[in-house]
């Protein structure tokens, strides 16, 4: 369903601008959610505004330092997404919605791999295997990283995305 959205934007010295836009799905927030979610919805056929309040590219995924966390068992093999939900239960004192992280679990390989495949530059072992270490309350290496800025990676790789299928983003 197509719908349109007028918006009214305020800049730092206090000037407002009036814009008006039309699409199927409103994606509010430019960091990497915001982002795979624009690409997802393009994907399936959607006609989609990204907006968000930076346009500079530096949302918080910039600050994610570490790396992001999959159970691809290149370094580990034993290592699976049970396992990693198992961790991320127990750390989070089981406070965490299960079905959310059993999805987040399953799904991370396959994320990981997503990002490779559209050009992330993750560390790798002289044999070729992602380099993977322990990072947080691991049972298993499976922290995947791009040397001290692995979110910045990320956003880079998917904004490159969103512009080649040149999705509306403001
Ligand atoms: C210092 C730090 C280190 C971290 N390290 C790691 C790590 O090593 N590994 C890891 O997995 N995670 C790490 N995290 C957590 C991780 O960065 C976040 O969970 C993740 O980046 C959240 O992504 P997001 O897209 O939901 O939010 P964000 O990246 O914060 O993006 C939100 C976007 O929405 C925009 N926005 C907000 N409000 C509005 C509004 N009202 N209108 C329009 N736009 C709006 C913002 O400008 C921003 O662009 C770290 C977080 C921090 C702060």
């Amino acid at each position: 369903m197509d719908f349109n959205i007028l918006l009214i934007t305020t800049t730092n010295t206090n000037t407002n601008s009036v814009s008006m836009h039309s699409c199927d799905v409103l994606i509010i927030g430019g960091g990497s959610a915001g982002l795979r979610a624009a690409i997802e919805a393009h994907d399936n056929g959607a006609n989609v505004l990204l907006f968000s309040k930076n346009r500079k590219g530096d949302p918080h995924t910039v600050l994610a330092r570490g790396g992001i966390n999959a159970a691809l068992g290149t370094m580990d093999p034993e290592d699976s997404w049970m396992i990693h939900a198992t961790d991320t239960l127990r750390e989070g004192e089981f406070l965490a919605d299960y079905q959310r992280v059993e999805l987040l679990c399953k799904s991370a390989p396959d994320s990981v791999n997503e990002l490779v495949n559209w050009g992330a530059r993750f560390h790798r072992e002289k044999d070729g295997r992602l380099t993977q270490r322990f990072f947080g309350a691991h049972t298993y290496r499976r922290t995947v990283f791009y040397e001290d800025w692995t979110g910045q990676e990320i956003v880079r790789v998917l904004i490159e995305q969103v512009k080649q299928r040149k999705i509306n983003s403001i």
